[in-house]
């Protein structure tokens, strides 16, 4: 088919596509900047994970400080304060109020958005993605741009554009467990929180269950040492859990929704491929299951949970990792064990290596931690870049690294930081006259410092 026939729905000098956490940023980033900005994206809401697969809290980045590394960050931050929607530490927020902010500055930005637009292909000529083809209820049309940036997650556009990826552990192509997360309320978090409490006292085990000034968090997964571990053997032995129940149970509080608690969990560890629209389907299926079968768990087996109903379930199944476009320059598994320090760095994060399913099989003894006094690794401004291409880059899970670095920057502060990194990049690129890739990311980084982001 010659996609150029097509007609022309809409033309920017950047196109975001997906807004997700990192297209939301680079879309807001870039809109600042003053260009004319266009985020296309499937659902009809910005935040992707964060908000429609009801992913929270943000996790920590384990350097002193937590230095976010985005201005953007900030802004977020205290507008959710403002309706008390996140914690003081920025950290557990409130999804759909996230959702709401997110909109709202991309529209004060001049950000124009495309909801309930699908990407499906792409048009490159010349080392050039000159459109996006994308399906929506006007049919198929094109979509042009000076610059792209693909934030789909699952890298869709790089894809079919051509660029070359990597998937899935390479030892075996298997890729990350996918979850299907949910919101119970009308929860007791008194009541509740003295049962963790309890459970925790008995066993010692304070790091897998607390309750403290609002604050609920509850796990138990594979192996013995969880302070409900007891509970949860009984209703697995009295059938009302199935053992995979408990391979992965995780919940929080939520900031500013009291009485709620976010599940990251059921979780599946076969037909785990986020690009795969069975598996995807499969997860919403049985995660419905398997989340009435939990619900009713909680209700006999924990205390609080008499009046719980479930109020959300995620629309988007949570995909920790599928493609990874190859860039400029590709974090590598050595980068992150040594605590890589680069020059065009736009993030910086100690977060751990965090593979789900035990498909970890790194042999890291050969690697040493760089000893400057400096305990994090870096991510580059070239990990935004896509090799071979003149006007495409990328941001959020799905940049430049490989399967072991990525199971560490996929979480939220560093796919906001990329996002505004490349937001900042292609902005500044289309301001000079000059190709993204011949950008110095040291300039990005200043850019991203001036407005208030923080580093190290
Ligand atoms: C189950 C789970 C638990 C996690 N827990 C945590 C946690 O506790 N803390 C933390 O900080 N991180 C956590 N993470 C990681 C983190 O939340 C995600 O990696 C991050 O939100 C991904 O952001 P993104 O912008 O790269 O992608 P997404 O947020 O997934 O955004 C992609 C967007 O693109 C849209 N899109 C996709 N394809 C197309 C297309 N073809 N056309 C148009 N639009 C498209 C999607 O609808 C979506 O809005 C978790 C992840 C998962 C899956």
């Amino acid at each position: 088919m010659d996609f150029t026939k097509l007609p022309l729905f809409a033309e920017a000098e950047i196109v975001v596509c997906g807004g997700g956490t990192a297209g939301a940023f680079a879309a807001i980033s870039a809109g600042k900047m003053g260009r004319d900005v266009l985020v296309v994206e499937s659902l009809g809401s910005l935040g992707g994970t964060a908000t429609n697969g009801l992913v929270l809290p943000i996790m920590s980045t384990h350097i002193k400080g937590e230095p976010q590394c985005s201005y953007v960050s900030n802004l977020v931050r205290d507008r959710l304060l403002a309706v008390g929607a996140i914690d003081e530490r920025g950290a557990n927020f409130d999804p759909i109020m996230l959702k709401t902010v997110l909109e709202e500055l991309c529209v004060e930005s001049g950000v124009r958005i495309l909801y309930n637009t699908f990407i499906a292909e792409a048009v490159v000529s010349d080392g050039k993605l000159t459109d996006i083809v994308v399906a929506n209820k006007s049919g198929l049309g094109r979509i042009r741009a000076k610059t792209f940036i693909d934030a789909t997650g699952d890298a869709d556009v790089c894809v079919r554009a051509g660029a070359e990826y990597t998937k899935g552990n390479p030892k075996n192509g298997k890729n990350q467990p996918i979850s299907l997360r949910y919101i119970v309320s009308g929860v007791d978090y008194d009541e509740f929180g003295r049962q963790l409490n309890e459970e925790a006292s008995r066993t010692g085990l304070w790091g897998t269950a607390c309750y403290s000034e609002g604050v609920i968090y509850a796990a138990c997964c594979v192996g013995d040492d969880w302070a409900l571990n007891d509970i949860f053997l009984k209703a697995i032995e009295n059938g009302d859990l199935l053992p995979e129940d408990k391979a992965y149970w995780q919940g929080f509080s939520v900031t500013g929704r009291r009485g709620c608690v976010a599940f990251n969990n059921p979780e599946f560890f076969v037909d785990t491929d986020g690009t795969n629209p069975e598996h995807i389907t499969k997860a919403q299926i049985n995660g419905k299951k398997a989340i009435a079968r939990q619900l009713a768990f909680c209700k006999k087996y924990l205390r609080g949970f008499e009046n719980a109903y479930v109020s959300d379930i995620a629309s988007l199944v949570g995909v920790r990792e599928s493609r990874n476009v190859k860039t400029e320059y590709v974090l590598t598994a050595e980068d992150l064990l040594r605590r890589q320090k680069f020059d065009d760095m736009f993030c910086q994060s100690n977060y751990p290596v965090d593979i789900h399913g035990g498909i970890f099989d790194f042999d890291p003894s050969g690697v040493q931690p760089l000893d400057d006094g400096k305990p994090w690794y870096e991510i580059p401004f070239r990990s935004l870049v896509v090799k071979g291409f003149d006007n495409l880059m990328v941001a959020g899970r799905c940049l430049g690294a490989e399967f072991l670095a990525q199971s560490s920057l996929r979480v939220q502060h560093s796919v906001r930081s990329s996002g505004e990194a490349a937001g900042i990049g292609a902005a500044l690129a289309i301001e000079k006259g000059i190709l993204p890739r011949e950008l110095d990311g040291k300039e990005v980084r200043e850019i991203m410092v001036k407005n208030g982001a923080v580093y190290a």
